[in-house]
């Protein structure tokens, strides 16, 4: 067998196409959205390279348009669950003990095949399941996909050259191996990237994986399970079931073999399912590996120094952009005094130069719908409390309507309460509220924006004094994972801009870098002695 120290390509990060008017993508995407949105879906799950249907189904339909039947998704039963982890177990063998270059050119070959043949279709399958603009889903499905598996391909690269150092007469090596069992990959509704990416990056370790994608996300979750199979990833590495989280997630829970957790999601949820590892503490054969990226308010606050139109557009874009369902969307603001007014007046104009929300099909429209019925009742149930509230004001949007599509106008809350509730709960959706300070109290509010929420995701300061940035930037220390200067608190770039948080955010073990890949190895170190010594007895005893 030949050997070589290989260097793997570099990685850059995929250019973002623009979809404008008579570009071929654009054509190419929307041909791709007709043809799934006339097809009938039949999504199997896939355990073991087979193609698993239960007739047990779930009917799809996009979010702007519920009354349309995009298809139909097979449920797990518990004995789909156990097939997938005895599937992933049989892999385990052969894909742990394959050379790195191969598992590496696997993720290369995907990345190669999102980029090119399937970039119309994870895009329109993104767009069409999930209510993204063609803008949000090449941002997401395919460019930073892409970013994951190309710059991970470099991280664990990376990782393997870190060696020890050795001394006369001995070699220290540390070999970095795939966790003994299988792990659990559960992934949100709202990014494609995050979908792919939570499975891949512990795959692409040597792991074997039982994926849980969000019901909402089946659509576009089967365009990654069809790139996967055609860039060789070996049967039964990558098991997808689909359905009811509890069952699912209790029988892999309760699983001798169950070595990690790869979550993304809401902090409710990940906090339960930590104590549920704990209570299964002494059935595992080793003790599991907790990476969880959840919830977040996120947070913009304005020091009387900043660019009034610059904080307004960091406002727009950082609140309403996918409907702010990004877990690093903007929903409280902080504006002194002196300059709220022309920051909320140009704010309102922008929204009001959206045009209304509706399908992502019609390009022109920059808000679709949120993602289903539970998320549109709760936003407009928090819209309702903000009309009937005294310590709130609507001052734009407001509407909202679920006759044809989950539709939410981009809506504007001005409290006189910091605490007020929507500057505290996550909402995850176009809602964003503004709560007005003293110019004086710039110190008390940053204090403030420390105390006020149990996450600490994203936030950015905007402001032309360098004091108060710096001031700014320590008095936040722990209140987001990722800080914005300057910019809206959203945009995260995998291989610039490492992704997570700390506190009720998750465990901040930064997607799209090496940090997170090691979480998916357990190091063991061998040290080897050329000359053997042949007598106990130490100098010091003569
Ligand atoms: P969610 O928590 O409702 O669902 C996430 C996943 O968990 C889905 O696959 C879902 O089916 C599963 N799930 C739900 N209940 C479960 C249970 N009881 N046991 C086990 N699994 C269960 O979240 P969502 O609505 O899909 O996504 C939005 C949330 O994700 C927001 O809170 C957002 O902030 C967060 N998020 C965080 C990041 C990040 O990087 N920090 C990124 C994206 C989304």
């Amino acid at each position: 067998m030949g050997n070589g120290f290989f260097q793997v390509p570099p990685a850059t990060n995929e250019p973002v196409k623009s979809y404008a008017p008579g570009s071929p993508e654009r054509e190419a995407v929307l041909k791709q959205y007709k043809a799934y949105y006339a097809g009938t879906a039949d999504i199997p799950m896939t355990i073991g390279g087979r193609e698993v249907r239960t007739g047990n189904t779930r009917r799809m339909a996009p979010p702007h348009e519920h009354g349309h039947t995009l298809g139909q998704y097979h449920l797990a039963g518990k004995k789909d669950v156990e097939a997938a982890i005895a599937s992933s177990l049989q892999a385990r063998q052969a894909w742990a003990a394959l050379p790195w270059e191969h598992r590496a050119a696997v993720f290369l070959k995907a990345a190669d095949l999102i980029a090119g043949p399937y970039r119309a279709r994870i895009n329109a399958a993104t767009m069409l399941a999930q209510s993204k603009t063609v803008h949000q889903a090449e941002i997401d499905a395919a460019c930073e996909l892409i970013d994951f598996l190309r710059y991970n391909v470099e991280f664990m690269a990376g990782i393997y050259r870190e060696q020890p150092e050795s001394s006369d007469g001995i070699w220290n090596r540390v070999e970095y191996r795939p966790l003994e069992g299988f792990i659990y990959a559960i992934t949100p509704f709202n990014f494609t990237a995050i979908a792919g990416n939570l499975p891949a990056s512990a795959a692409m370790m040597g792991n074997v994986v039982v994926w849980k994608p969000s019901d909402h996300q089946i659509f576009s979750a089967q365009v990654i399970v069809e790139v996967f199979k055609e860039a060789g990833l070996p049967d039964g590495v990558i098991n997808t079931v689909f359905g009811d989280p509890v069952m699912i997630t209790d029988t892999l829970l309760t699983h001798p073999d169950f070595s990690g957790i790869h979550f993304t999601g809401s902090t409710e949820v990940f906090k339960a399912i930590w104590k549920k590892i704990g209570e299964n503490i002494g059935t595992y054969k080793t003790y599991p590996r907790i990476v969880g990226e959840t919830g977040g308010k996120d947070f913009i606050v304005a020091h009387p120094s900043a660019d009034p139109q610059q904080v307004a557009t960091a406002i727009t874009r950082g609140a309403f952009e996918l409907q702010g369902q990004k877990c690093s969307a903007a929903s409280r603001v902080y504006l002194p005094k002196s300059t709220a007014n022309t920051i909320l007046e140009r704010v309102k104009k922008d929204i009001a130069s959206f045009r209304k929300p509706g399908s992502p099909a019609d390009m022109g429209n920059f808000i679709t719908a949120v993602i289903h019925e539970g998320s549109f009742d709760k936003l407009a149930g928090f819209i309702d409390r903000a009309k009937a509230d005294k310590k709130a004001q609507i001052i734009a949007g407001g509407h909202y309507d679920k006759s044809v599509g989950y539709f939410i106008e981009p809506t504007v809350i001005l409290t006189t309460d910091p605490h007020y509730v929507t500057m505290e709960t996550e909402l995850f959706g176009p809602v964003v509220t503004v709560y007005i300070y003293e110019d004086a109290q710039w110190d008390a509010t940053l204090e403030l924006i420390d105390k006020t929420s149990e996450y600490a995701l994203t936030g950015a300061v905007l402001s032309t004094d360098r004091y108060a940035i710096d001031q700014a930037t320590r008095a936040l220390e722990n209140c987001a994972g990722n800080f914005y200067i300057n910019d809206k608190p959203t945009g995260a770039v995998v291989g610039q801009q490492p992704f997570g948080g700390a506190r009720a955010s998750g465990t901040n073990d930064k997607a799209g870098s090496a940090q997170n890949l090691l979480r998916w190895v357990s190091p063991r170190l061998i040290k080897e002695t050329f000359v053997s010594p042949t007598d106990y007895r130490y100098p010091f005893l003569g």
